[in-house]
């Protein structure tokens, strides 16, 4: 089944290729799986480039990652990317979990270094017999195999990064090692994108460099997660959500409008790849989708 755009006053005419991306988590427990599934189902038909499953903080979720993944694979036919961080493992494990990816038929692999084993905002030391960093990682990675390989970009700067041209420094280091796309950790503000993208083309990365799109399901959640990824919550999204702590139909009303509002400047200003944090709810990437204009094929065809 093919997603096919539809036009609209904001897709112009000839341009007919939108591509999503869905990122999940894997699921703790049965009615986390339940949930999981059916959201996967339900974005199943607008048939996204591919989907990819978190790797827990420190290698926490190894095997359910690894599950999901080879879930995804047997049951459906999406294009799984599995994400793999390199703390607290050496190498040897890391290239284990590589070879049992690929030996699954695995192709894409999301390389991350990962937060430090304390949490994010401690001091990050890579294994003494572990990759040093993502882009070692991802060197790593490739030696085991022909993977796609795609690595995290941040347009607010990654709060262990002293300015932005470190951070661009590392994301040229991931490039040379072998990855071909960038997915941005979630911003609200269009322009802190666009403004990273010209430093990034500047510093002659042209990979593509995907805007990692988070739908506000709950604000404080959305805050606390922005606050450890080092993501500036601007005041006016703030007062969007002011009032609405009890308030749930509503907040779900504005959390579409603040999403469709995003995506749609973005896809105005050229944007035609968009990576969506869905943590596991279908329902708000949905209806993005099908504003930006991606239909199921069959709706098409009807
Ligand atoms: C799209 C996306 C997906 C993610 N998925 C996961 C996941 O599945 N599991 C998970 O645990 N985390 C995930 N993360 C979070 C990520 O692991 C953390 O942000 C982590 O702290 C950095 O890993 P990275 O590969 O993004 O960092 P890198 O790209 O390696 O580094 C980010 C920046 O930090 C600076 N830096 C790195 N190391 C050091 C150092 N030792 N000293 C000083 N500066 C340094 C570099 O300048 C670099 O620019 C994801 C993030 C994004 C954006």
């Amino acid at each position: 089944m093919q997603a096919s755009l539809r036009p609209s006053r904001f897709m112009p005419a000839g341009h007919n290729r939108l591509g999503v991306s869905f990122e999940f988590f894997p699921p703790k427990d049965e009615g986390m799986a339940k949930i999981l599934w059916e959201s996967i189902e339900r974005l199943k038909p607008l048939a996204p480039e591919f989907v990819s499953v978190t790797y827990g903080a420190g290698g926490s979720t190894r095997e359910r990652t690894h599950a999901t993944v080879k879930r995804i694979l047997a049951e459906t036919d999406l294009t799984p990317a599995a994400h793999l961080t390199c703390v607290a493992a050496t190498r040897e494990e890391i290239d284990a979990i590589v070879r049992s990816y690929k030996a699954a038929g695995v192709r894409h692999i999301v390389a991350l270094r990962g937060d430090p084993v304390g949490g994010a905002g401690e001091k990050y030391a890579p294994h003494p017999g572990g990759y040093q960093n993502a882009a070692d990682l991802v060197a790593g990675i490739k030696r085991a195999g022909d993977f796609e390989i795609s690595v995290s970009a941040y347009p607010e700067k990654h709060p262990d990064s002293p300015n932005v041209d470190a951070d661009v420094d590392m994301l040229k280091a991931k490039v040379d090692a072998g990855a071909g796309r960038a997915i941005t950790q979630f911003f609200f503000e269009n322009d802190l994108y666009f403004r990273y993208l010209d430093r990034v083309r500047a510093r002659g990365i042209d990979i593509p460099v995907v805007p990692g799109i988070l739908p506000v399901q709950n604000f404080t959640a959305a805050k606390n997660f922005a606050t450890r990824a080092g993501a500036s919550v601007p005041v006016w999204l703030a007062e969007r959500f002011h009032g609405l702590d009890h308030d749930p139909a509503t907040r779900k009303l504005i959390a579409a409008a603040v999403a469709a509002e995003q995506v749609i400047d973005l896809l105005d200003r050229g944007v035609t790849n968009f990576h969506f944090y869905t943590m596991n709810r279908a329902d708000l990437v949905y209806a993005i989708c099908h504003l930006l204009g991606l239909r199921p094929a069959v709706e098409q065809a009807a």
